[in-house]
């Protein structure tokens, strides 16, 4: 058995030295309890955050303990009358090959209804994440002009997606010209730019959206952000999801420099955390579910193999690796 855990927090960008993999034994499952092995291993932008020494919606991960995300997990034993040798759950769960768990807070997951994977993806916080921050935050509606950035992205692809479902104009910016062909042959944008090789992200920006921008969803702050203010219409919102750009900054970042725009054209500009959007976790998976049955909606993603591959896997997030929901299959 192995876990993999956070020996020292990055500083600047994540780097290998920054995790360890450790050989540990298996305790031994106790009355109530189930034994489970990790099937796939979800990598998230914001794991960066709890590798902070910081006070946060989410507590910091500590120095020698097991990095936790997402995981879907086979049951191998169970000593819970809730769940059956053979079932699969998916939950928050340390780094680990094969763990003990009380089986509080666990969700079961259907391996007939969608391919495991898809549960830490489209179907899962990624999906949700699109749905209730167009909905509750952007409140988009038909005929609008939806930008995105991170489009390539497991977020980013499936705002763009519910964009073109509601009938607005979608374009995504992300870092290389094959993700835009795939946004645009894959997921229907109906343009992108490459923000790694645009000089002018204020023009392109302009050029793309030639009635201005009424939504922004916004995966990555900093100068792209800057770039949708610059072109944000009169009563546009600004829907703050994550800003990845900043993630490994060692100094506090200096606030946009569009921050008027948001007075004269009232603007609202919201962020917001999908785990306190429970109550709308229900509805959100059941309409993502019907659009992915329709063939309206669909995903990409890049899976490592391997329990190892984890801590490269994360790294390769910062580095635009993948395209699409980033997973481990262990
Ligand atoms: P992605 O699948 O989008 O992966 C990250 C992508 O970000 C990379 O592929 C890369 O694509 C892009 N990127 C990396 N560095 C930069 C940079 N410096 N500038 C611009 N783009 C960069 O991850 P997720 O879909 O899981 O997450 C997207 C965003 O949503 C993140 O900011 C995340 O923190 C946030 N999030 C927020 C949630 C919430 O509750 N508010 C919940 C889930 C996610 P490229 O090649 O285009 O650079």
């Amino acid at each position: 058995n192995k876990q993999i855990i956070l020996k020292k927090r990055p500083e600047g960008n994540p780097e290998e030295a920054n995790f360890e993999i450790q050989a540990i034994k298996t305790p031994e499952v106790e009355e109530g309890a189930l034994l489970l092995k990790s099937v796939y291993i979800s990598v998230d932008p914001y794991l960066r955050g709890r590798m902070r020494d910081e006070k946060s919606y989410i507590p910091p991960f500590e120095i020698g303990k097991p990095i936790e995300s997402s995981v879907i997990a086979e049951v191998l034993a169970s000593n819970n009358s809730e769940y059956n040798k053979g079932d699969y759950v998916h939950g928050m769960l340390p780094w680990k090959l094969i763990q003990v768990h009380s089986g509080n807070e666990l969700q079961k997951v259907d391996k007939e209804q969608a391919p495991l994977s898809a549960y830490l993806g489209i179907l899962g916080l990624t999906g949700i994440t699109a749905y209730v921050g167009l909905n509750k935050i952007g409140d988009l509606k038909k005929g609008e002009t939806l930008l995105v950035s991170g489009a390539s992205g497991a977020v980013g692809s499936t705002v763009g997606q519910i964009g073109k479902i509601k009938g607005c104009h979608v374009v995504g910016i992300a870092g290389s010209d094959e993700k835009l062909t795939i946004m645009k042959e894959k997921f229907g944008f109906h343009s992108g730019i490459n923000y790694k090789t645009t000089k002018d992200m204020n023009s392109a920006v302009k050029n793309a959206c030639p009635e201005g921008v009424d939504v922004y969803f916004d995966n990555v702050g900093g100068e792209i952000l800057d770039a949708a203010l610059a072109n944000i219409n009169r009563y546009g919102r600004v829907i703050n999801c994550g800003a990845i750009s900043l993630y490994n900054a060692t100094e506090t970042p200096k606030g946009p420099r569009h921050e008027t725009t948001l007075v004269k054209k009232s603007v609202k500009m919201q962020g917001f955390i999908v785990r306190d959007f429970k109550d709308d976790f229900e509805s959100a998976t059941k309409q993502l579910g019907s659009w992915l049955q329709s063939g309206e909606l669909t995903y990409s993603e890049t899976i490592k193999n391997g329990f190892d591959t984890l801590p490269s896997a994360f790294i390769g997030l910062f580095e635009g690796e993948n395209k699409g929901k980033m997973v481990v299959k262990v």
